[in-house]
């Protein structure tokens, strides 16, 4: 089996008493959408923020294609590949949509943001954040105020930003909180397009999102991995059925 894109090898986090995240190793692989899923306060958004390294595990380690980034900050891993969306209040509200992917852009380019008007006539810029916006489904809202969008477009605009960097993998978090179904269903299309040029780690409580996306699912408990299988899988383990679903 070729290597996996992202790996996780026994991550532990402790908040004092409370074991946040407990041994977790997983890997996600190209290609696929890997949920993972969880009753609250699981340790879900602990286990990305140590991914992602905004949060340094207490043991364990993160792999991307192989190589240890365990030690290396948000930014570093950013620039390697890992792209973590929906901090949607990174996005400059008053800013158009295309100005917003520029400045995804911009930052792959190295150069400082305050090179942002001069990066709006620069070709190779442009087309990168135009095509971004392409494949986000957001063209058409190019010129529109960022702060016009709806709530899902500012998600499909997060996405953009982030494929401007060309990422290896994405970390999201609860994508589908606070949309209503015709966003959720948009968002359920997109994501099921992008796996194909970089698999996705998706944390989510839309079990309906996370049944019609997901290649494999993750079951957190407690902090621990209790299963790892497919959709049909899951579903029919009783462990599972216990902790979580409820059905
Ligand atoms: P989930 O995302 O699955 O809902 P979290 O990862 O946010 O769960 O939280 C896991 C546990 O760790 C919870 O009990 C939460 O209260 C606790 N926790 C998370 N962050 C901190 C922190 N910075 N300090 C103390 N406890 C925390
Ligand atoms: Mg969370």
């Amino acid at each position: 089996m070729t290597e996996p894109v992202l790996e996780t090898r026994n991550l532990r986090k402790a908040f004092g008493a409370l074991t946040a995240t407990d041994d977790v190793s997983l890997t996600l692989r190209a290609g696929e959408i890997h949920a993972l899923i969880g009753p609250n306060g699981a340790g879900k958004s602990t286990l990305i923020a140590q991914v992602s390294g905004a949060l340094a595990p207490d043991a364990g380690s993160v792999l991307l294609e192989g190589r240890d980034v365990t030690a290396r900050d948000t930014a570093a891993r950013a620039r390697a590949g890992l792209a973590r969306t929906f901090q949607i209040s990174q996005l400059a509200m008053e800013d158009t949509v295309l100005q917003n992917a520029l400045l995804g852009a911009l930052g792959q380019s190295g150069r400082p943001w305050r090179f942002l008007r001069p990066a709006l006539a620069d070709r190779s810029l442009r087309d990168r954040a135009e095509a971004a916006l392409e494949r986000a489904d957001l063209a058409d809202f190019a010129a529109t105020r960022t702060a016009d969008l709806s709530h899902g477009q500012r998600r499909q605009l997060e996405i953009a930003v982030a494929l401007t960097l060309q990422p290896k993998a994405f970390l999201m978090d609860e994508p589908m909180a606070g949309l209503g179904m015709e966003g959720s269903a948009a968002l359920t299309r997109l994501l099921d397009s992008l796996r194909a040029e970089a698999p996705i780690l998706l944390v989510e409580h839309d079990m309906d999102a996370v049944f019609a996306l997901a290649d494999r699912i993750s079951v957190l408990v407690y902090g621990r991995i209790i299963a790892t299988g497919t959709v049909d899988e899951i579903r029919a383990d009783a462990a599972v059925r216990d902790a979580y679903l409820g059905e």
